[in-house]
């Protein structure tokens, strides 16, 4: 996962480790304060030594950290998010203070884990959710096709299911020649009910049935597939919002592909705006090298991802979290 990203942030690491070395003026000894640096110019200096310490200055951050902007940029991190990185970990490394002769690895490590966490945001506890909320729990699932949408309602379905709950799953996409045979054979391979009609069908009604049988036989979670795509974008969107208010979802959970970058940052946004957003999983994380959808989205759409796809198998799904992602990037 994230391989390209991975590499490229060790040799960031690299830079900015040997470019605060790289400064320390080895004239000044340890212990001894450098007696004309006047208060104003302390902020500006490469490196300033008082009492054996090096404080890390604005001037010798400046080339990794524009290597950092290149290297978020051209692994399709967001700019927002990208200016975001860089104004943290720069914040976070600026008049910080290290020992002479201490390496500035574990500085810089800090610096840049502590920046991904923060843009990161929390991730979501799809399990806490479903064991605090009110049965049935309506699940509404959106996003383009091809993304692995229909796969990963299943697949959640799945993770749902091994954890002890019950769950229904609603074939909301009747425009799509061969969705509901495709859905039905991924709900019978996990051995979860599914409730459709025929194709062309309104898929309002389906969501409704599903919620009305869930609620009659005591299921914990109803998993609702709608369509990804309609006679054109106005349409898709009017039948998405009918769908809400007849179903009337706990939660609408934005699905897209890791490997889209950029594109699925942006079409993410624009269903947040369109038909609200609670929540974001991404599929093809597994063949995704550039990491940038998974580092951008939760900023960008200001909401969580809550699971990633990382395989074509059912159980191929990890709950999300922050650590998780940025251990993956910078090593544990
Ligand atoms: P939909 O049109 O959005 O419903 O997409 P599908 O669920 O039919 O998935 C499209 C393709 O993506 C299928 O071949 C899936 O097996 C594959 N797929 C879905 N999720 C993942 C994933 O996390 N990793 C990988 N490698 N493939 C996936």
């Amino acid at each position: 996962m994230f391989d390209g990203l991975k590499q490229k942030l060790r040799n960031v690491q690299e830079a900015f480790g040997s470019s605060l070395m790289a400064e320390q003026p080895s004239s000044v000894e340890p212990g001894k304060q450098k007696e004309e640096s006047p208060p104003s110019f302390a902020r500006k200096v490469k490196i300033l030594v008082t009492d054996g310490e090096l404080v890390v200055g604005e001037k010798e951050i400046r080339a990794p950290l524009q290597e950092l902007e290149m290297v978020l940029l051209e692994n399709d991190v967001a700019l927002p998010v990208t200016d975001e990185i860089l104004r943290a970990v720069r914040e976070r490394l600026v008049g910080t203070h290290r020992r002479v002769g201490e390496s500035p690895d574990l500085l810089v490590r800090k610096a840049l884990r502590e920046s991904l966490l923060q843009v990161l945001g929390k991730g979501f506890d799809l399990l806490e959710y479903c064991n605090g909320h009110k049965k049935p729990v309506r699940i509404l699932f959106t996003g383009v096709n091809g993304t692995g949408k229909t796969t990963t309602v299943a697949k959640v379905g799945h993770y749902l299911k091994e954890h002890g709950c019950s769950v229904v799953i609603a074939s909301g996409d009747t425009f799509r020649a061969g969705a509901l045979e495709q859905l039905a054979i991924h709900a019978e391979r996990v051995g979860i009910r599914v409730i459709q009609h025929q194709q062309g069908g309104d898929p309002s009604a389906v969501l409704y049935d599903a919620v009305e049988y869930a609620g009659a036989h005591g299921v914990d979670v109803v998993l609702a597939d709608s369509a990804g795509r309609f006679h054109n974008r106005v349409n898709l969107m009017n039948q998405l919002e009918k769908m809400k208010r007849v179903m009337d979802p706990d939660l609408v959970v934005y699905v897209d592909e890791a490997v889209a970058g950029n594109d699925a940052v942006i079409r993410a946004q624009e269903f947040a705006e369109l038909v609200g957003t609670d929540a974001v999983i991404l599929t093809k994380a597994d063949m995704d090298s550039r990491g940038g959808a998974a580092v951008s989205v939760a900023h960008t759409v200001g909401k969580p991802i809550m699971f990633l796809g990382t395989g074509q198998g059912y159980s191929d799904i990890l709950p999300f979290t922050p650590e998780l992602v940025v251990s993956e990037l910078l090593g544990a």
